[in-house]
């Protein structure tokens, strides 16, 4: 047993392939450490990443998916999905709603991480990609409360069986809004790996120093040497995900049980 939080099954849900290393890589990959299932989705393949005019497109998104692909390695994530939306035109519709939708019937994650869609600006010198806004939000719409409403996109179940699932917690990564903190001290090398992977964007620059002051800074004062934080919203309670593990039939049927009681107590 760990003496910090360890879910069953992650799913994180970003925008660009290199976004997951930079948020939250540590702490992924200190959970497969203690036996997390873990996904990665990437909305995007990050087709307008690479500013060479003289490589086309389909090359650059070749090139990003295998990027992409050893950085989940690196981590040891089970699975990594591209949705091949447009990089540089993300919008959270409803259609992309559905389709992470899907996902989360599909890998019924515990846990779910995704961007802070309230941050458009960042610093005084960063204003956070619009990419980034839009996959945070629809990713939260998706998991909250489409995803654990049966009668919500029904012809999924319907069409392959996925059943509506809560995730139970979720880890929205973000510097203005944490209040979370896990502790990357024994996974930073492998986040730094996992970022050095996508050698496309690393061209003339080293992220090493970076990295350590951003995780060092987020860290301060918590005896960690580096952290990633988070804002953690917590959907299902310790006692119903006990009883359903997410399976919103379930809950219902609990409730009812409740309301009998309640009824001949009365
Ligand atoms: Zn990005």
């Amino acid at each position: 047993m760990s003496d910090f939080y360890v879910p069953e099954r992650a799913m994180a849900i970003f925008a660009h392939p290199d976004d997951i290393e930079f948020s939250c890589a540590g702490t992924l990959a200190k959970w497969v450490k203690e036996g997390t299932k873990v996904s990665y989705i990437l909305i995007t393949s990050g087709d307008s990443g690479i500013a060479d005019p003289k490589i086309p497109k389909e090359k650059v998104i070749e090139i990003r998916e295998l990027e992409s692909r050893n950085a989940a390695n690196i981590v040891g994530a089970d699975e990594i999905i591209f949705l091949h939306e447009p990089d540089g035109l993300l919008e959270p519709s409803l259609e992309l709603r559905k389709k992470l939708v899907r996902e989360i019937r599909r890998f019924q994650p515990e846990v779910v991480i995704c961007g802070d869609p309230t941050v458009i600006l960042v610093s005084d010198s960063y204003i956070n990609h619009p990419d980034h806004r839009a996959a945070a939000t629809v990713a939260i719409d998706a998991v909250f409360p489409a995803s654990g409403q049966p009668n919500l996109f029904e012809e999924i179940e319907k069409d392959e069986g996925f059943l509506a699932h809560k995730p139970r917690k979720v880890f929205i990564s973000s510097w203005q809004n944490a209040d979370t903190f896990i502790n990357i001290d024994s996974t930073f090398d492998l986040k730094l790996k996992a970022l050095r992977a996508h050698k496309s964007q690393m061209i003339g620059w080293d992220p090493e120093e970076r990295m350590r002051d951003w995780t060092a800074e987020i860290g301060k004062g918590k005896e960690m040497k580096y952290a990633e934080g988070f804002k953690l919203i917590t959907l299902v309670t310790d006692e119903d995900w006990k009883i359903s593990n997410g399976n919103p039939y379930i809950l219902d049927e609990q409730k009812h049980k409740k309301q009998k009681e309640m009824e001949t107590k009365n």
